[in-house]
């Protein structure tokens, strides 16, 4: 049998632009365009801790994250300072990634505003870079948020490649272009290489990535040790790990935006029928049951409520999960214009009925 050619993989990483800013823009719009510090309270200059996320206005001024708020106060006294509202961006983020992950089943979370997924089902970069912008015009248009999109052949180079054009760009490295694109850059802009390495590089005259790609792979060896042979791998542009969501996925989601605010119940019964039979054929896709049923709705202004409700025993059953997810969105909805709305399942177990199924054979 012909062996068969190793399929190309096309990865994307999505980063938030200055996330917890935007996410208080988002919140109260008189702050758009000013320059707004999120972190530790400045304190008039004598405050202590450090800068979180600053908006990119507040980045003309010199400030960046991990700054010491002190110093941001004396670059920009007249900066808005606000402080971290934690829980209101893990939310944000939880609706973000719910959009994300309808692209691809091979999803990876890295932190609170940056995924990977695996989109080399599309089997192009062209049609990649269609997705990319679907997902930016889907998140801006339910988030209010814009993000930066890199793809390429590998996880790295997708990393690099988003951050290269921010905020709201997109970046595609074709794996023609992988070599072109690593050698305009310095050794520090490889994920993982910071300050420390970057010294010692210099010292043995390495200060691009195409030093070291160009240098001796034993000799980065006995400095570097296997750090040294992973720097030059990803130098050459070589990076096969994979796009794996290691917490295991513990829901399947999905949501509804609509582009004018909804309070017509039939309108809403029907789409509720439809997330149903969307999140419904994914559970099944999977093999899976599930216990709890949630339903989350955005109300016009970005008021968001959600209740969840758990069955008796898991079930894999269509009407099971739309007479509970029903029984839910009643309970939940007050009349209000609707915004958004969605449903996840979760609590999965393995599906009976198919196991029963296998056993028969
Ligand atoms: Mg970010």
């Amino acid at each position: 049998m012909p062996e068969k050619a190793p399929s190309k993989r096309i990865i994307m990483h999505i980063d938030m632009d200055s996330f917890f800013a935007s996410v208080e823009v988002r919140e109260n719009p008189s702050l758009k365009g000013k320059p707004v510090v999120v972190g530790a309270d400045p304190k008039e200059g004598s405050g202590r801790g450090v800068v979180s996320t600053c908006s990119y206005e507040a980045r003309e001024y010199g400030i960046r994250s991990a700054m010491p708020v002190n110093v941001a106060y004396n670059h920009c006294p007249d900066c808005i300072f606000l402080p971290v509202n934690m829980p209101l961006y893990r939310e944000t983020s939880a609706s973000i990634m719910e959009i994300i992950k309808n692209y691809s089943d091979k999803f990876q979370q890295v932190s609170i505003d940056e995924a990977y997924i695996d989109v080399s089902y599309t089997g192009s970069f062209d049609k990649a870079a269609g997705i990319a912008t679907e997902i930016k015009d889907r998140i801006l248009s339910s988030e209010g948020i814009t993000c930066s999109v890199g793809i390429g052949p590998g996880k790295v180079i997708a990393k690099m490649a988003s951050g290269m054009n921010k905020p709201a760009g997109m970046t595609v490295v074709r794996p023609g272009e992988v070599r072109d694109f690593l050698n305009h850059l310095p050794v520090e802009a490889i994920p993982g290489i910071g300050r420390k390495t970057k010294h010692r590089l210099e010292k043995h005259g390495i200060n691009t990535i195409k030093d070291l790609s160009e240098c001796d792979i034993q000799e980065l060896k006995s400095a570097f040790g296997k750090q040294g042979i992973m720097m030059h791998m990803l130098a050459h542009g070589i990076d096969d790990s994979e796009v794996i969501d290691k917490k295991g996925q513990k829901s399947i989601g999905k949501q509804k935006t609509y582009p004018q605010d909804v309070s017509d119940e039939s309108i809403l019964n029907s789409d509720l029928v439809e997330l149903c039979m969307n999140v419904h054929s994914r559970l099944k896709m999977k093999g899976y049951s599930c216990r709890t049923i949630t339903v989350k709705i955005r109300y016009a202004g970005f008021i968001d409520r959600s209740k969840a409700e758990s069955l008796l025993h898991p079930t894999g059953d269509l009407e099971a999960i739309y007479k509970k997810a029903l029984e839910v969105f009643i309970a939940l909805y007050d009349g209000r214009p609707v915004r958004s709305f969605g449903i996840s399942l979760s609590g999965f177990d393995h599906d009976k009925s198919m196991q029963t199924r296998l056993d028969d054979f």
